[in-house]
């Protein structure tokens, strides 16, 4: 007889099986829970619908549908600029659905939403149903916490008084917890560094999170309108809901165009934007601050001996190295070819020349022992022995103006060079500020 695992279906070769175990048991589990808990609550939700309900179902359910089909052309824009996951605001119907229906009706609303999307969007993208699964029984559990909430503390009625608003707010916050928990669970149970920093990373993912609180609130707000009004209410959320999802493209398009895209660092034009910023500030509060322009020594012969192409990937392993070896408050860029620049923020001591030339000496070592591997056609090639030269020019002793400063820190930087190059050098602290003390 046929085993079912080698029927056509092809159960064998599902992709939820290349999951590590742990991963593929908490999938399961959450998945299992979701569909219990449906069940479970099934006799008592279809006791409580209120009237009218398949009106608001219908509503919701249309809703849902055109707001993706309009976010698809954003969406679209987004992959051009970027690898970025799929950004969905279907929150905003499921958390209504949640708060003024059971469990079991609103979770038939988020099926329909998240079907729809799986068929419009994931699957034309490839995204294996364990993971649609997956996603469709978070957002199930974020339903029913948010309607055990409300109608735990507010009845059937949450929007007529005070009672009412901290229900549908916690609720709001129910919502959100349990999907983001849940999420980055298996997101941090997938990756290789288990830890609760990591965890605690995953979660405050900023942009993200704000998104989603601005999505939900509207998702309380369709609630209100439709508890109130009526269900053809729920339509004028659509509006500002596309205004919504337009800013997440804008914040993407401003992001890539102030990145430079070989290495991730900012670009010339963004670095001076910031640099100049911090600048002013270190001189209003009397703090130093530090010009440190890098130039790889002898680049071109990677080039000329690997190809461009590992020259690139050479080019993002520094760009890695000198960021690793620089606080998170440094401004670090690339300002093109194999030059790259920072700009150290508020460096302590007699004129923060010391610590900073300290800092450079450090990415210089760091260059000098990186080893970078790039997997080749039939072996990986390796390019060790890279050396840097750096120059240095620190405010206010080598000027006032970032031009000044970069100017200095150039000249040092060539001085370098003719040095013989792989050393660090600090402009002379005579520029304009030293001069006309
Ligand atoms: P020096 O020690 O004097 O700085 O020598 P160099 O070879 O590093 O300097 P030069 O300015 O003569 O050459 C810079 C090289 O950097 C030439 C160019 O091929 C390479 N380069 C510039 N931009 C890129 C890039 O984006 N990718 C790659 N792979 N190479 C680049
Ligand atoms: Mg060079
Ligand atoms: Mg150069």
């Amino acid at each position: 007889m046929r085993s079912p695992l080698n029927s056509p279906l092809g159960v064998r070769r599902w992709a939820v099986w290349s999951l590590p175990r742990r991963v593929l048991a908490v999938v399961v589990l959450i998945d299992l829970l979701a569909a219990g808990f449906l069940v479970l609550h099934a006799r008592d939700d279809i006791g409580s619908l209120r009237s009218g309900w398949p009106w608001i179902v219908l509503v919701l359910a249309v809703a849902g549908i055109v707001s993706t089909e309009a976010s698809l052309g954003v969406e679209r824009m987004r992959r051009r600029t970027d690898e970025s996951p799929h950004i969905d605001l279907s929150s905003v119907w499921a958390l209504a659905a949640a708060i003024l229906m059971p469990a079991l009706v609103a979770g038939a609303v988020v099926a329909v939403l998240y079907i729809h999307i799986y068929l419009r969007i994931w699957r034309r993208s490839g995204v294996p149903l364990y993971r649609f699964l997956f996603s469709l029984a978070t957002v199930m559990l974020a339903v029913q916490s948010a309607d055990a909430v409300t109608h735990l503390l507010a009845g059937d009625d949450p929007f007529h008084s005070g009672r009412g608003l901290a229900a549908v707010l916690l609720a709001l916050l129910a919502y959100a917890a349990v999907n983001m928990v849940l999420i980055a669970t298996v997101i941090v149970m997938s990756g290789s560094s288990r830890t609760l920093g990591t965890f605690v990373q995953v979660m405050c993912h900023g942009d993200e999170a704000v998104l989603e609180f601005a999505t939900l609130s509207m998702g309380v707000l369709v609630a209100g309108a439709v508890a109130s009004f009526g269900p053809a209410y729920a339509v004028l959320v659509l509006p500002p809901l596309i205004v919504l999802h337009r800013t997440v493209l804008v914040r993407q398009l401003e992001e890539a165009a102030s990145t430079d895209s070989k290495t991730g660092l900012l670009n010339a034009a963004a670095w001076h934007v910031q640099a100049g910023r911090e600048m002013r500030r270190a001189e209003r509060i009397n703090l130093h601050a530090t010009v440190l322009v890098l130039d790889l020594d002898h680049f071109k012969l990677v080039n000329d001996r690997h190809g461009h192409l590992v020259g690139d990937q050479v080019l993002a392993a520094v760009a890695a190295a000198v960021r690793a070896e620089v606080r998170d408050e440094d401004i670090v860029g690339r300002f093109g070819g194999e030059e790259f620049v920072v700009l150290l923020r508020g460096i302590e001591g007699d004129d923060g020349r010391v610590a900073a030339e300290a800092v450079a000496e450090r990415i210089r070592l760091r260059v000098a022992a990186l080893r970078v591997a790039v997997p080749g056609s039939r072996d990986a090639v390796v390019v060790d022995g890279l050396t840097v030269s750096i120059g240095g020019a620190t405010l206010p002793s080598d000027g006032v103006e970032l031009g000044e400063l970069l100017e200095v820190a150039d000249a040092a930087m060539y001085d370098a060079k003719h040095a013989g190059r792989n050393r660090v050098r600090m402009g002379a602290g005579t520029g304009s500020q030293a001069r006309r003390r």
